[in-house]
């Protein structure tokens, strides 16, 4: 059975080792607060493992008296780390009292000279607080990700088995290792291989589906960007073909943006763009695709939708642009748009679909704008 100088070195070693990894990573990359602190939790608290593990044999006081300080710091800037990665505090507001409070119970204890079983009960207390509480955040998200619960679940465990061997056994370090002491090794070391490896796996599905974002998504309206349109339509297209769904196109096209640009300011019709994009989103499905496709020009895929259906759905966005919230930016000026509509046929490329609804466009344009058009092979059918 492993003895606690052996598990200190081993749990130390670890913890140095992940935040060397973490600070040669950094080294070359753009990174966020939360990385950093996090990093330094793995030195701060790995150093304090180490100096426990050494202060026997090297017997210098100052190591025994730094030990407690640097483990109590490494999980303050743990809690840090993971306040500032979720956003669900201000971190000074957790850490600071919490710094303030151990470092006096601390200074008390080394000031009564506790013996080295004393101090151990008092600095797992802490940690046991502390994982207590993090385990409480991080499974007390309703919609968390499996990631996020599998790392509150180990900080559950971790806080159970410490609070275990602190109320039962009185957190005894014994050379003979207690059966609650060696539950609570395990989980210790546990902790810092998931949490080490969970973190860095957190940033890095934060950071794809960032990537994810910034890929597919129009930064100024918030909808598909032109690439992303494309291959979510055209899977919709595919998808409707095989189910025998209907599946009805769009192109839409504000009107006269150029004078609302030229008289306003491009500005102003930054903001037409977004609150056009809010318009549409507030009056289609969750399923409906919406795309930028350039400029003020928009096209929309409503799988599953025929062809009564998508003139209703085309008439109420086209209504509800033209009734959306006055800009402010531009006086009494009032927004519409023009609207090109096709179904797409059976085993038609996307592009052909979109070229036919382009030209309902034109002739809703030539017609008057701030109207439908369907495409003339729906007409003759209908
Ligand atoms: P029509 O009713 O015939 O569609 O006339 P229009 O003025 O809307 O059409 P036109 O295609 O001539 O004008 C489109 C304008 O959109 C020209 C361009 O300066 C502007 N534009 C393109 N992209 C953006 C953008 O991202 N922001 C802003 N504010 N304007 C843009
Ligand atoms: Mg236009
Ligand atoms: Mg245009």
């Amino acid at each position: 059975m492993i003895d606690n100088q052996t598990f200190m070195l081993a749990i130390g070693v670890g913890n140095i080792a992940f935040g060397l990894l973490m600070a040669g990573y950094m080294r070359n990359a753009d990174n966020s607060t939360a990385l950093r602190f996090w990093m330094w939790a793995r030195l701060v608290g790995g150093f304090g493992e180490i100096c426990w593990w050494a202060t026997p044999a090297l017997a210098l006081p100052w190591m025994e008296a730094f030990t407690p300080f640097a483990w109590v710091g490494g999980v303050l800037l743990e809690v840090a780390a993971y306040c500032l990665f979720f956003n669900a505090c201000d971190w000074r507001r957790v850490v600071y009292p919490s710094a303030l409070v151990s470092a006096v119970v601390l200074t008390v204890a080394l000031a009564m000279d506790v013996s080295r079983q004393h101090m151990i009960w008092i600095v797992s207390s802490i940690i046991a607080l502390f994982a207590t509480g993090g385990a409480f955040v991080l499974l007390s998200e309703r919609k968390a990700p499996l990631l996020q619960r599998i790392i509150g679940l180990n900080n559950a465990m971790f806080a159970l088995a410490i609070w275990a061997w602190l109320i039962f056994e009185q957190g005894r370090i014994d050379a003979a290792i207690t059966p609650l002491g060696g539950l609570a090794y395990l989980f210790s070391y546990l902790m810092m291989i998931v949490d080490g490896f969970g973190f860095l796996l957190l940033c890095k599905q934060k950071d794809d589906a960032q990537m994810q974002r910034l890929a597919t998504i129009d930064g100024l309206t918030d909808t598909l960007n032109r690439r992303a349109f494309f291959e979510r339509a055209d899977s919709a297209r595919m998808l409707a073909l095989r189910m025998r769904k209907p599946i009805a196109l769009m192109m839409l096209d504000l009107d006269h943006f150029k004078r609302l640009n030229d008289g306003f300011g491009h500005a102003c019709g930054d903001e037409a763009l977004r609150v056009f994009a809010d318009t549409a989103r507030g009056v289609l499905r969750d399923h409906d695709l919406l795309g930028r496709l350039g400029g003020e020009e928009f096209a929309l895929a409503l799988p599953g939708t025929g062809l009564d259906g998508a003139i209703q759905a085309a008439e109420r966005l086209r209504i509800a642009v033209a009734e959306a919230p006055l800009l402010s930016c531009a006086g009494s000026y009032r927004m519409t748009v023009s609207i090109g509509l096709v179904m797409i046929e059976p085993n038609e490329a996307l592009t052909a679909a979109l070229a036919r609804a382009d030209h309902a466009l034109y002739v809703a344009k030539s017609g008057g704008r701030n109207r439908v058009e369907l495409d003339s092979a729906v007409l003759k059918r209908a």
